[in-house]
């Protein structure tokens, strides 16, 4: 596959071609720090970010969306027209965590069409990196500083180049579209392997339990509610995930007039599963929490082969009470090892 040198002095005019032709979503800077959006101006793309305060998912799978529109008994469905689009500069954690939504929204015999029709026109050029911030740990899920999972393209930063190795065919066509720079050479490559290494170096290593048969015969265990203790059902941790995926629909209708709305749900939020006979089986925080953790680490690599966590480290950041998925992981495992040793039950 191709890999290519970029100069940095042409990194805008490049980006600017591409927009002509393309929409361009990329990093800029806001009031969170740095965030995914449209660019019309390439100069305010930021590359120079750990990562944005909230995740990729919303240009796939948006917070809130219409499905169909529906009039005097008729309807009609709402499939999004995407135009190509280049998500340029997402961070490897986040391109991995497309490829779960992939899973979820088109792996199984039926598809999502609304997701489907923004999935396809998308390119994925994944920034690898130099520096993981404090809360990342991709390398104990199966993720790693430079993991091309999800991404067409790879860009490392080597100080005055931009280094992009193609991985797919779509990131073939990207690379020759864009016609820029010189072929890499092996030291450029082997350098931006040294880079994401030192990287993957300085995380935190995570003891992450694997046996989702073993994690779930935890669930009755009163380790839960110590685990939950101080969630206040905010949602924050869902809505910051890149690979939680629940929504909800509603019909939002006046006069015979309307719209099938969906719209991101949390299995922390108190609501989520309350039956309209007014009994909830999930009633307790320390039942929510547990679920959004056992969805994540037993249940999610039962259906689709793997933990449903890309080490992003954003629900640690974004949770008013404190709760660290790393500090949940680590004592889950500890329990589990403990358990398996003794040859006792999980409690
Ligand atoms: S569970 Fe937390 S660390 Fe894992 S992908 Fe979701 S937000 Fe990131
Ligand atoms: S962000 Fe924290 S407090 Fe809010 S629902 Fe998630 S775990 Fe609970």
């Amino acid at each position: 596959m191709d890999a290519r040198m970029l100069d940095k002095a042409d990194l805008a005019t490049v980006l600017e071609r591409l927009a002509q032709t393309r929409r361009l979503i990329a990093p800029v800077e806001d009031r969170t720090g740095a965030a995914f959006a449209s660019v019309d101006e390439v100069a305010a793309i930021r590359l120079d970010y750990r990562n944005t305060s909230l995740s990729a998912k919303e240009i796939v799978f948006p917070q809130t969306e219409p499905l169909l529109v529906f009039r005097d008994g008729a309807a009609e469905e709402r499939i999004p027209a995407a135009p190509g689009a280049v998500l340029f500069g997402v961070r490897p954690c986040d391109a991995r965590s497309l490829t779960m939504l992939d899973a979820v929204f088109r792996g199984g015999e039926t598809e999502d069409p609304y997701y489907a029709a923004r999935r396809d026109e998308l390119t994925v050029v994944a920034l690898t990196c130099n520096e993981p911030g404090p809360t990342c740990f991709c390398t104990s899920v199966g993720g790693s500083p430079d993991d091309g999972s999800g991404a067409d393209v790879l860009a490392t930063d080597l100080d005055d180049g931009l280094l992009l190795r193609a991985i797919t065919d779509r990131g073939e066509v990207l690379l020759g579209e864009l016609d820029a720079g010189r072929p890499a050479e092996d030291g450029e490559i082997e350098a931006a392997r040294d880079l994401a290494a030192r990287a993957a170096e300085r995380m935190e290593n995570v003891p992450v339990p694997t046996d989702a048969a073993a994690l779930l015969a935890t669930f009755d265990s009163d380790l839960w509610s110590d685990l939950a203790a101080g969630c206040i059902g905010c949602g924050a941790c869902t809505y910051a995930c890149p690979t939680c995926h629940c929504f909800d629909i509603t019909d939002e209708q006046k006069r015979g007039t309307g719209h099938r709305v969906r719209s991101w749900d949390a299995c922390t939020f108190p609501p989520f599963t309350l039956h309209g006979s007014g009994h909830n089986p999930r009633p307790t925080a320390t039942a929510r929490l547990r679920q959004r953790v056992l969805h994540k680490f037993s249940y999610c690599p039962e259906n689709f082969g793997e933990a449903f966590c890309v080490g992003c480290g954003r629900c640690v950041v974004h949770c008013p009470s404190g709760i660290d998925i790393r500090r949940i992981l680590a004592r889950l495992d500890a329990v589990l090892t403990a358990n398996s040793e003794a040859g006792g039950p999980t409690r």
